[in-house]
């Protein structure tokens, strides 16, 4: 059976974006899901539901649950750009779950594959398929869904030796579950803080602005962040490294995703735990990196690859 994956292989090699053809299965949960949360955003739009709470929860929630992505999934789990214990790892995942965006195993397999072939036949998002495919397409053909046994075993093997990750991937409604929880305790939350200062009307208004702004919004908007890394940071900016792929340095995801949209430099050099290569490229998520140092929270961070040669070369002196 053609499979996703072979369609973004040919629509790359074609340089046109993968046509769904009749045999290549639509994710039809996920499709509903993202055009559901779409819709549900737009709900931000009516007066009744607007709060300052509201807006401060998504504001802060972009980069709380954000960094769930930038520095769970991405730094942490597929690069491993540093370690944490245990525990607190199990936590980012979960925060990173709160952004809907699938399994951890799923995420790095993905990403992985993404940088052992990027731009090339198979990568699973590459804009050379088309804008809108790498924006988010891709994953509306089933990605996600039918993620091979045999590229997970092949591209996130150390992630199957751990029990919670494997339990996420095989059972997909657990995510989903978890999801849907933080969901309500936003509500509850707002709830129970406009029921204590203005009775039961006031109790509704809050919990159902914290649910929309809070959680629906904020979702939407870290979704296109993410989806932004994949589809502007390899078409628009700057390429001061040849790394045989067309990433790019963003100024604008850059800002907008904490740092990840200095992609260019992060292809040039995946392991580091930061991406800043200049002093005006600020990457917030490798500050979180060092506050979880400085913290003890955080060891083994990977420094820049000139660091990591000045340091073999300092050893290697008798
Ligand atoms: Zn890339
Ligand atoms: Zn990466």
């Amino acid at each position: 059976m053609r499979t996703d994956t072979n369609a973004a292989a040919e629509a790359v090699a074609s340089g046109r974006p993968p046509r769904v053809a009749s045999r290549v299965r639509s994710n039809w949960p996920l499709v509903m899901v993202l055009w559901g949360l779409h819709a549900a955003a737009c709900l931000v739009l009516l007066p009744w539901l607007f709060s300052w709470t509201g807006v401060a929860a998504m504001a802060a929630g972009v980069i709380v649950f954000g960094q769930g992505i930038n520095l769970g999934y991405h730094r942490l789990l597929s690069h491993r750009s540093l370690k944490v214990p245990r525990w607190f790892e199990h936590s980012i995942v979960v925060v990173a779950l709160c952004c809907l965006q699938g399994p951890p195993i799923a995420w790095v397999t993905t990403h992985r594959r993404h940088h052992r072939d990027s731009d090339g036949g198979a990568d699973p998002h590459s804009p050379r398929a088309g804008f809108w495919w790498s924006h988010f397409r891709w994953l509306t053909l089933g990605e996600t869904k039918t993620i091979e046994a045999a590229a997970i075993a092949r591209h996130a093997k150390d992630l199957l030796h751990d029990r919670f990750y494997r339990r996420l991937q095989r059972q997909p409604l657990l995510p989903l579950a978890i999801y849907l929880a933080h969901a309500a305790l936003f509500f509850a939350v707002g709830s129970g803080i406009g029921l204590v200062s203005g009775g039961w009307a006031a109790g509704l208004q809050l919990g159902l602005s914290l649910l929309v702004w809070g959680v629906v919004l904020r979702t939407v908007l870290v979704w296109h962040i993410t989806w932004s890394v994949n589809s502007l940071s390899h078409v628009w900016g700057r390429r001061p490294y040849k790394t045989g792929d067309d990433s790019r340095n963003n100024w604008l995801v850059g800002l907008i995703a904490m740092g990840e949209g200095w992609h260019n430099n992060h292809h040039h050099d995946q392991a580091a735990a930061s991406v800043q290569h200049r002093w005006w490229q600020l990457d917030g998520t490798y500050y979180v990196i060092l506050l979880l140092r400085a913290l003890g929270l955080a060891t083994d961070v990977v420094p820049q690859r000139h660091r990591r040669r000045a340091g073999r070369k300092a050893s290697s002196l008798p």
